[in-house]
């Protein structure tokens, strides 16, 4: 198999001694946009914070472009699933973009020229450079999660973490979601944490199931069973047009 962006080795992951992961073995690709799917309590935050360093692993190994997460984190846009930001802070939508930069220039230096033009492409980039000035606050749902992705841009990623970045938005909003993600893709590695699986599993390349185990599937690989086997619960596959859905039976 070609050296991956990521290489996830035999990981376990241990929170007081109660296992979360367990021997995890994944290989993420330059330009793949990968799903990973699971119930809540599953294990995909705390994946997330593996890949990038927070959380260390009790087992196995980990390598982001060639080097430690801590040492790659720089290359990695991530976007958390609770921005833990009160977004009646009377901040402009500018600013919180720059805050991104901080990871490339310390707290301490002033934002650059170069800063200040990286941040309004990004803005560019989510289709938000008209708001620039407004108040974060002022925005709707779906316009703070694309300023929140441009926050995630501006340090010019390699590999993007999105966590659960659909959950408190409407599905028109979601729609334009996954179509400003398939233009990202041909730039960086996107890995997409939801529990989601309707909407997921229409726009990845490739899904990996976690519940504290991990299984991954290539496109077109994903079964009932599969889910069925992560959930641990009925998986129903429904098709409408084109475009195959599939959503947890009531149980
Ligand atoms: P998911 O993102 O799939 O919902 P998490 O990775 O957030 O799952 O959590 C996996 C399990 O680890 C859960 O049972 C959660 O309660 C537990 N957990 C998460 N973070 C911590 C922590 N810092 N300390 C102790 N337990 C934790």
């Amino acid at each position: 198999m070609a050296k991956g962006l990521i290489e996830i080795k035999n990981v376990s992951v241990r929170y007081n001694g109660t296992p979360v992961l367990e021997d995890v073995n994944l290989t993420i690709a330059d330009n793949e946009f990968l799903g990973i799917i699971g119930p809540n309590g599953g294990g995909k935050t705390t994946l997330l914070k593996v890949i990038l360093g927070l959380v260390k692993p009790s087992r196995g190994t980990i390598r982001v472009l060639g080097k430690s997460p801590a040492g790659a984190r720089k290359y990695i846009g991530y976007v958390p699933q609770h921005n833990l930001f009160d977004r009646r802070f009377p901040v402009n939508v500018m600013d919180v973009v720059m805050m991104g930069r901080l990871g490339s220039r310390g707290i301490i230096s002033r934002y650059s020229t170069q800063d200040r033009e990286l941040a309004e492409q990004a803005l560019r980039t989510v289709g938000m450079f008209d708001f620039r000035e407004h108040q974060i606050g002022e925005l709707s749902g779906g316009e703070q999660q694309r300023v929140f992705i441009a926050r995630a841009l501006v340090s010019q990623p390699r590999i993007l973490l999105l966590d659960e970045p659909t959950a408190s938005v409407d599905p028109a909003v979601q729609t334009e979601f996954y179509e400003l993600l398939d233009s990202l893709k041909e730039r960086m590695a996107i890995v997409m944490v939801s529990h989601d699986v309707s909407a997921i599993s229409v726009h990845v390349e490739s899904i990996a199931c976690l519940n504290q185990t991990l299984h991954y599937h290539g496109p077109k690989e994903i079964s009932a069973e599969v889910l069925e086997k992560t959930y641990q619960c009925p998986v129903q596959l429904i098709a409408h047009g084109t475009v195959p859905h599939r959503v947890l039976k009531e149980h």
